[in-house]
């Protein structure tokens, strides 16, 4: 036997000092861990979760627990008994004592798993918060091309389709950009006026999400109304107030030939931060923000005049000041491990001054007098469109009220959906304007980003026509189809490519050659050995238990993949795709049994588990996929209007006795090599 004396207890200075009880070079062999801990006086344990079983002891002083958001308090004497897995934290609540406590911890494989079995059940209720799914507002000067779909707008489509599934309250804000040179300069090519180009393109917006079955709940127009002009105009008046935008001389591009200032789109050059092409302020290749006065090499994107930089008066947001808000919107939201990244690349630095007015002939004027001639750029807007596109909800709803009032009265989850270019400004600028004007009233809770999508390897151009318009595709190659090969090959982690090849045979292979065959398959059993009536399950063999289980794996696995923590449509597709196969095989290895002379009953239990995945399927499938969803539903004579649908957990079977026979059909639509 191998004893030690209790190393001696000793309060110290630190927030939290420790004593190793059991040390593991004296007990290597030891089953746990030993530690005496000393909060001091209103000290704090961060909130985690581990693998390890824990247990507390406490010794001297009083506090609070807090385990998995519920608090009690505890003293001397009390144990405390924490599972794997649990979120907790312990906090001194005394102004002058320590709180003292032994803790052990040890490793147990099947509480582990029990721990996560508990977390997973505690996910699949229904959230009470209200979800408002953000889409990076497009840019009215062109149509949508899918590359632009398979980002933003198909992912907020199909997280909205699929939480409402859920029986989530959710709703999709979408609408124009603000006002930026992008659109002046569609405008000019076009012989318009910059609102009437923006509404222009926006229709053509509209037109090609309509085309893709792309919905949203509100869509904040281009022309600004008057309900804009003054809210932009107050978060502009509150900034100044609190001295969070300020009045500086800064250096801007100035075009001496034509005695011109420039901004925006107007100017290029390249990229101080990573050396790539930008524009005045962006850079599509590091989503890095930059000053007009750090651009290198500026220059006139039209003649490729190089331009100076010459001193100019005007606001600057003063970002550093909004620190204290991004570091806690950092610890708080669920970013995707790239984004933490970004922001701690971002954050590592003083955060600079960001020039929010500019020269332009459109947009909101400031009231201030020196000033007449400067408009808001759309940096600062983002906002306003906001609350605008929150006014628009609550004003459609039974009982209209203002955006503020909709908002605190709620529980918010916001999840903007943006490309890797944009990080600057959904990671960084857009938490810090909202915070500047409401605090914590609403911030962004998870964000879900994007890389490029290519086309034949190649980033979509559309000046060199390298683009494949949404609503061309979709025409051509039906919406669901379409829907499906871009949820497949988002480019959710990294950059993905689109080819036209690659998608013709993923319609013929996958979407016909394994979904529609399947239905098919099934429809054939039921009409040959069931005279297209729907059998009553009976007993179950060891398969129809297996595919039962691969059945309910499927449906969680799935609903993960449309969290919108960790939103996924990659995922939800691949794990589609491979029930499917599995439940082709599990028809074709229990098939034989409908021609044994004397059938026996486990037969009828197997194609009774066929429909029901069939139908669990369509659910599953329904926001990537939701007219075939629907095809499918109606012709298992299922309910498919919205208010009847909901999440197929636990699946269902189709009522016994019922007539089926409209399962063999063309789903997708002919390609045109087909036609
Ligand atoms: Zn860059």
């Amino acid at each position: 036997m191998i004893t030690e004396s209790l190393i001696p207890v000793q309060v110290e200075p630190q927030s939290i000092a420790r004593r190793v009880l059991v040390p593991s070079d004296k007990f290597p062999e030891a089953p746990l861990n030993c530690h005496v801990l000393h909060l001091a006086p209103g000290a704090r344990t961060a909130t985690h979760n581990h693998h390890d079983c824990e247990l507390w002891l406490i010794i001297a002083g009083r506090g609070e627990l807090i385990v998995d958001g519920q608090r009690r308090t505890i003293g001397a004497g009390d144990v405390v008994q924490l599972e794997p897995l649990m979120c907790h934290e312990i906090a001194n609540l005394s102004a002058t004592e320590p709180l003292t406590f032994v803790t052990a911890w040890w490793v147990d494989p099947e509480a582990l798993r029990q721990g996560y079995l508990r977390n997973i059940q505690s996910e699949t209720h229904a959230s009470e918060a209200v979800h408002l799914i953000l889409p990076a507002f497009p840019t009215p000067n062109g149509n949508l091309h899918i590359g632009h779909l398979s980002g933003p707008y198909l992912g907020a489509d199909v997280l909205r389709r699929a939480l409402r599934l859920f029986g989530t309250s959710t709703y999709t804000l979408n609408g124009s950009l603000g006002h930026t040179n992008y659109i002046a300069v569609a405008a000019k090519r076009r012989g318009e006026s910059y609102y009437d180009a923006a509404e222009h393109f926006t229709g053509m917006i509209k037109h090609t999400l309509d085309r893709v079955d792309i919905e949203y709940d509100t869509f904040v127009e281009p022309r600004p109304s008057a309900h804009y002009h003054a809210l932009t105009a107050d978060i502009f008046a509150s900034f100044v107030k609190r001295g969070l935008v300020i009045q500086r001389c800064g250096a801007v591009h100035y075009d001496p030939a034509r005695d011109r200032f420039l901004f925006e789109a107007q100017v290029t050059g390249s990229c101080p931060y990573c050396g790539a092409d930008a524009s005045a302020n962006d850079c599509e290749n590091c989503g890095r923000f930059h000053d007009d006065g750090e651009l290198i090499d500026g220059r006139c994107a039209v003649t490729g005049q190089a331009l100076e930089l010459v001193p100019f008066e005007r606001f600057y947001l003063s970002l550093e000041r909004l620190r204290p808000a991004l570091e806690d919107f950092r610890a708080a939201a669920f970013l995707p491990a790239e984004l933490k990244r970004f922001m701690d690349w971002i954050l590592s630095d003083t955060l600079p001054d960001i020039g929010i007015t500019h020269l332009a002939d459109y947009g909101i004027e400031l009231d201030i007098p020196g000033f007449e001639h400067q408009r808001l750029n759309m940096t600062f807007e983002h906002a306003g469109r906001l609350f605008t596109a929150i006014e628009q909800l609550a004003n459609a709803t039974e009982h209209p009220q203002g955006w503020r009032a909709w908002l605190e009265t709620r529980t918010v989850k916001l999840i903007p959906f943006f490309g890797f270019d944009n990080s600057y400004m959904r990671a960084i600028l857009f938490p810090a304007l909202l915070f500047g004007y409401c605090e914590k009233l609403i911030q962004p809770y998870a964000l879900a980003l994007n890389y490029f999508y290519l086309l034949d390897h190649q980033k979509f151009s559309t000046s060199r026509n390298h683009a494949i318009w949404g609503d061309e595709l979709a025409a051509q190659y039906g919406p669901d189809a379409t829907r499906f090969y871009l949820s497949l090959t988002r480019p959710e982690t990294q950059e993905t490519n689109f080819s036209l090849p690659m998608f013709e045979a993923t319609i013929r292979d996958l979407l016909v050659g394994q979904w529609q065959a399947w239905a098919a398959e099934i429809q054939d059993r039921l009409s040959s050995h069931f005279n297209a009536v729907v059998p009553e399950a009976g007993p179950w063999s060891l398969q129809a238990y297996r595919f039962y289980d691969d059945l309910l794996q499927t449906c969680s696995r799935v609903k993960h993949a449309y969290m919108p923590e960790t939103f996924s449509t990659t995922r939800a597709c691949r794990e589609l795709n491979h029930f499917v196969e599995l439940a082709r095989r599990f028809g074709h290895e229990t098939e034989p049994l409908n021609h044994i002379a004397a059938r026996p009953r486990e037969a009828e239990t197997h194609l009774a588990l066929e429909m029901m995945a069939l139908r669990t399927v369509a659910l599953m499938v329904m926001p990537m996929m939701p007219r075939f969803a629907k095809t499918v539903l109606d012709a298992l004579g299922e309910a498919s209007g919205a208010d009847a649908l909901s999440w197929p957990d636990p699946p269902m079977f189709i009522a016994p006795g019922r007539r089926v026979d409209g399962l063999i059909r063309h789903y997708f639509q002919p390609t045109p090599s087909e036609r």
